[in-house]
């Protein structure tokens, strides 16, 4: 049976990297086996979770080509892929769980619960307060009826929760070090392990994979698949990613959310890529294409070792990417670059495609980003060009205006325009290369420092050319 797969995130801010990360690895493990992603939103905190949140989430999956087979604003037949519009499900569950004795109701007041809580620190500070199973053994005849309660779990006083992990194997966690833990609160929302378990098993999850920061939650899920009669699915849990510190990777440290980093320029494979090294590797190839990873990705070579964030290797990536056609063709290139110019003001009509994709190739290997892309493409796209005006008090002098007046001239007369053709030009008109680059640079892109002039000029094409140049030379005279 082909696996499926979600990934579950709680609506209460942006979509995180390593949270991506998660994302990812799940996505891909659905593609290469051919299996189903879903997307399910755990928003049962009621406080934190918020509908543009969810928005940022879907946006951020989007944008990053995580597409959901099922979920919300798609679909599917084991909808609603929000946990809050399946609450009588899990009160269904939660009350078969009392009724077969395997959980039961808690009528303790919170106020019960902070006596005992302080009464306890008061004895011994460092104590971990546990429930002291007050509600345990009472059944019906004790309910309060009309008073708020909430659903606890019987833990079995003996034995273990015992599973493998995909990644990190063996996992058991003795049931002495689990308390009879809440699974539904008095207002009917449940809490995470316990709809994460309802939810898993009603959509037909096969494989869960998620941070090993869940590893103490999967001892718990194990305990409910258990007394709920239901198989689990399988594990998988993935290492951490780390501050430079060794600290949780936060705002503090670093952009963490997905979209600081479209912002900033890069592709979203660029993105995956790096996040897809962190816990996982293939020999030591470090740069992958979407289908070389989808290919390539196994939770069998996930490590079990936290990786720290590193940002110079982020940006390292995200450019071996924009750069190498084989990762972004010039069409992906042209598409993703074209928000940015437009933030700079140049519109998609001043921005002729055929154009764009002629100059791409003299910019790949400078431009690190998508915005220092749009910086490096602008002279070819802005009329008139902007002339920086160091370049033009040292190129564009009256003492220039004969040479650039010249070059017009021997341009003009060019009978072929290919880089190579245009370079050969001057020699053959007897002008030297080296007194002549810099102001033709200059009169064509307003610059001192781009790629080979004669590329430039390959791709501005005859009539931009020497129309460039004729301003150059009126600039140049003052
Ligand atoms: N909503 C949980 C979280 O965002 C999901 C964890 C899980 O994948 O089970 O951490």
């Amino acid at each position: 049976m082909p696996p499926r797969l979600r990934f579950a995130p709680s609506p209460s801010g942006y979509l995180h990297i390593g949270g991506a990360r998660t994302a990812l690895f799940n996505w891909l493990w659905a593609k290469k086996q051919g299996g189903r992603f879903v997307l399910r939103i755990e928003d049962t905190d009621q406080d934190r979770s918020s509908l543009e949140s969810v928005r940022a989430i879907l946006e951020s999956l989007r944008w990053l080509g995580l597409d959901w087979d099922e979920g919300p604003e798609v679909g599917g037949d084991c909808g609603p892929y929000f946990q809050s519009e399946r609450r009588g499900r899990y009160r269904q569950l939660a009350d078969e769980l009392v009724e077969a004795g395997k959980a039961y109701r808690c009528y303790a007041t919170k106020e019960e619960l902070d006596a005992a809580r302080a009464a306890l620190k008061a004895q011994d500070p460092k104590a971990q307060f546990v429930y002291p199973g007050w509600w345990r053994d009472k059944g019906p005849a004790d309910w309060l009826e009309g008073r708020p309660f909430v659903y606890r779990f019987r833990t079995p006083a003996e034995g273990s929760a015992r599973f493998e992990d995909e990644v990190f194997g063996v996992v058991e966690t003795p049931n002495s070090a689990q308390q009879d833990f809440v699974l539904m609160r008095s207002d009917g929302f449940p809490l995470y392990n316990f709809s994460c378990v309802a939810d898993d098993h009603d959509m037909r999850i096969s494989l869960v994979g998620r941070g090993r920061d869940h590893l103490g939650n999967t001892a718990q899920q194990v305990l409910l698949y258990e007394a709920l009669g239901w198989e689990p699915p399988r594990f998988a849990h993935l290492p951490m990613m780390l501050s430079p510190k060794g600290e949780k990777l936060s705002k503090r440290h670093a952009a963490v959310g997905v979209m600081d980093y479209a912002a900033r320029g890069m592709t979203p494979m660029g993105v995956l890529n790096y996040l897809a090294r962190f816990g996982w590797s293939h020999g030591d190839q470090e740069i992958f294409s979407r289908g070389e990873l989808i290919e390539a990705f196994d939770w069998k070579s996930c490590g079990r070792s936290d990786g720290k964030f590193d940002e110079k290797k982020f940006s390292d990536v995200a450019f071996e990417h924009l750069k190498e056609p084989r990762l972004t063709s010039d069409e992906d290139y042209a598409a993703w670059v074209r928000p940015f110019l437009a933030e700079n003001g140049l519109t998609d009509e001043q921005v002729p495609e055929g154009t764009l994709r002629a100059a791409l190739p003299t910019i790949r290997e400078r431009a690190r980003t998508l915005v220092e892309a749009a910086v490096a493409l602008d002279y070819y796209f802005r009329e008139p060009p902007v002339v920086e005006e160091k370049a033009r008090s040292k190129f564009l002098t009256p003492a220039h205006a004969p040479l650039l007046a010249q070059l017009r001239q021997v341009y003009e007369g060019a009978p072929r325009w290919t880089a190579e053709a245009l370079e050969a030009r001057l020699a053959e008109q007897g002008l030297e290369v080296k007194l002549a680059a810099q102001p033709l640079r200059v009169a064509l892109t307003g610059r001192t420092a781009t790629p080979p002039i004669f590329d430039v000029m390959a791709v501005l094409g005859r009539e931009r050319t020497l129309a460039r140049l004729g301003r150059g030379a009126e600039l140049a005279a003052g």
